[in-house]
């Protein structure tokens, strides 16, 4: 013979209540087949709804034994036990439990999702329910908006969607009117002439006597149980076998429980709008920071390693000292024009030039202007590639017999000439005391070391050294290497023949390689650094979230124990909710990302001496990370919500 559906040995269920342990059942024992419709009666407290929880295995027993099918109900884990809440029982309380965001035909399907009913088949058989039970005109409307005898309707279709064999309802009609009451009962007698099991927990002897058994519970103990004079003739006409469990596995019901958790996660933000912006805030701004820092940095890094390109890429440059940044290198006098000469020897120099360089005033008529001025050889332009926008460069002649003439720049030019229509060549400009005619203007330089606003003056170095500074030392030489010499090798023999004429190595040289490998560095370093304290702001933003988070959980208990009870496991629970986090996470990331950008064309369409540069791999690491933000920061909650005990979260309801 076949193991009776459901056999109780002794149970017991003791609660705590203020250190006393109180017996809620203190020693049940009775045997259900399978096709009954049972009423258990009692007053009330006497542990009707605790024997209730545990026929549906929302509770467990304190001791005793419990076994449905044969299977011994304690030994089971929380998603067998869940599995057979979805498959095997079908609850209906005295209070509906209906969730209010979803209407009646979403609250019917629900327990179809979890048991991974495809879309259309559940949308089917949703339908087919509601329509039995005369509710198809009322499938949109929302608990809300129904009367108390259709909710208990659509709870009972939600009961049946999963073709439970067990009907458990805890009064189902203790809060309708009789009419209602009555309409609800004849459709549990239907349930039970279709071969279900249906136990109906009252208080109420009149629907007691619907059942074709009454069991009698005073405190905690059956006092009778006994057939039905009034019903005892017609048992069912069918019984139904139980049936295995029908989930499906597999990847469809996996991802459409995951589309479920989704539609559920936009439904509750739907709920809490301002809140949950609220809560993006922090994410907005801690990605649109990181963004902007990311894409200041990339700025910034092209906007001198174009600057630094605009030397020449294979040029060296000499400089007096021991190495870049030596505070004495100003007062060192040791590289005079001698090295030059030494090295413009080498085959491989293509333009050499010394320079020496000051300050001073420009002066035309009553305009003046502060000016660098740059003593230069006549290769110097060569060296520099520095275009001409008229007249011509300083000469070999000029140089040589020291004469004063001078090449401006587009600045100088503007700052003195400005408004003036006519040519400033042959024009004569006091530089200082010095007087100087103008024979070139340079081109405006799109992007120079050091391109600013500075007015700049070229005279040739004899002038400058002996007009100027009266000194003979350099501030540098400038060497272009000749196309095919590698920059290392030329740097070398520069060492080399230097080394031979100073008696101590006091002199340093700068390829431009060097300083840009030094400017990517630098300009990396200093990002990473800045963006980091932008980080700072994405972990206050996920506290938020956790934060957040932690009370959405709390506010929704209720929901979580009805879920539990048509059979979503603890996983689809910490689904629902993780992915709650990380979508507020996500949109937060998305709104903070099109902030930086917003910022960033408003920030370049202002900005002329350099723009922000937004590279896809910053977009994509702050949507990584704020996905990563809600994971970690949602899985706490979430994790709290998914152990929630049933009986606990659903009495919260
Ligand atoms: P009924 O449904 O028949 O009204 P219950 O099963 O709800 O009765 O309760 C039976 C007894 O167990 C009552 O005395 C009640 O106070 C106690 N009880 C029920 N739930 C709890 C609980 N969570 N904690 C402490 N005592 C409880
Ligand atoms: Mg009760």
């Amino acid at each position: 013979m076949s193991p009776p559906l459901i056999a109780l040995d002794n149970l017991r269920r003791d609660y705590d209540s203020d250190g006393a342990s109180v017996a809620a059942l203190a020693g049940v024992s009775l045997t259900i087949a399978a096709g009954e419709m049972v009423a258990i009666v009692g007053a009330s407290g006497s542990g009707k709804s605790t024997l209730m929880n545990i026929l549906g295995c929302l509770d467990r027993p304190t001791s005793g034994s419990y076994r449905i099918l044969g299977r011994e109900a304690s030994a089971l884990d929380p998603d067998e036990l869940a599995a057979l809440r979805r498959e095997h029982f079908g609850f209906i309380f005295q209070r509906y439990h209906l969730l209010g965001e979803l209407n009646a035909a979403g609250n019917v399907e629900m327990p179809a999702v979890y048991a991974g009913v495809s879309p259309r088949r559940r949308a089917e058989k949703a339908d087919g329910l509601l329509e039995r039970l005369g509710l198809t005109p009322r499938a949109d409307h929302r608990p809300g908006q129904l009367s108390g005898g259709q909710q208990q309707r659509v709870s009972i279709a939600r009961a049946l969607i999963n073709g439970a064999d067990v009907i458990l309802a805890d009064e189902p009609t203790g809060a309708l009117d009789s009419r209602s009451g009555e309409e609800v009962l004849r459709i549990l007698d239907e349930i039970h002439a279709e071969g279900r099991t249906v136990i109906i927990v009252t208080h109420d002897m009149a629907v007691a006597r619907r059942a074709r058994r009454i069991i009698e519970l005073r405190d905690g103990i059956v006092v009778s149980d006994r057939p039905n004079p009034e019903r005892a003739r017609g048992g069912a006409t069918v019984t139904r076998a139980p049936r295995p469990p029908t989930d499906r596995p597999g990847w469809g019901a996996a991802a459409d429980r995951l589309r479920e958790a989704l539609r559920m996660a936009l439904l509750a933000m739907n709920a809490h709008r301002l809140r949950a912006f609220l809560t993006m805030l922090g994410m907005i701004i801690g990605v649109a920071s990181v963004v902007c820092v990311a894409a200041l940095g990339a700025g910034v890094q092209e906007k001198v390693l174009a600057d630094i390109n605009s030397l020449g890429t294979n040029t060296l440059e000499v400089f007096p000292g021991k190495d870049f940044g030596d505070v004495r290198a100003g007062r060192i006098k040791t590289l005079v024009l001698g090295d030059a000469r030494a090295l413009a020897q080498q085959p491989f120099v293509a333009g050499i030039t010394p320079t020496v360089t000051t300050t001073s005033t420009l002066r035309v008529g009553s305009t003046e202007a502060n000016a660098q001025v740059n003593g230069v050889g006549e290769q110097y332009f060569r060296v520099r590639g520095t275009q001409l926008a008229e007249g011509a460069f300083l000469d070999a002649d000029s140089i040589r017999s020291y004469a004063q003439d001078a090449v401006i720049d587009d600045n100088a030019r503007k700052a003195l000439f400005g408004g003036e229509a006519g040519s400033p060549i042959g024009r004569v400009v006091l530089v200082g005391r010095v007087p100087c005619r103008v024979v070139g203007v340079t081109r405006q330089q799109q992007s120079g070391f050091g391109g600013s606003a500075v007015p700049t003056v070229y005279l040739p170095y004899t002038t400058v050294q002996s007009r100027f500074l009266r000194d003979m030392s350099l501030r540098s030489i400038s060497l272009r290497v000749a196309d095919g010499t590698p920059t290392s090798v030329a740097e070398q023999t520069v060492t080399r023949v230097l080394t031979e004429r100073h008696p101590t190595k006091d002199f340093f040289i700068l390829n431009t390689d060097d300083i840009r490998r030094t400017v990517e560095s630098t300009t990396s370093a200093l990002t990473l650094c800045i963006a980091a304290i932008a980080v700072i702001s994405l972990l206050v933003g996920g506290i938020g979230v956790m934060n957040i988070m932690l009370v959405s959980v709390s506010e929704r208990i209720a929901e979580i124990g009805v879920r539990m009870a048509v059979g979503a496991r603890r996983a689809d629970i910490l689904q629902q909710f993780l992915i709650e986090a990380v979508l507020v996470c996500l949109i937060g990331g998305l709104l903070g990302v099109g902030l930086a950008l917003g910022f960033g064309l408003t920030f370049n369409s202002f900005s002329t001496s350099f723009s922000l540069i937004f590279t896809p791999g910053s977009i994509v690491g702050a949507f990584v990370t704020a996905t990563l933000i809600g994971i970690v920061f949602g899985y706490m909650p979430a994790r709290n919500a998914s152990r929630l005990d049933p009986v606990a979260a659903l009495s919260r309801a």
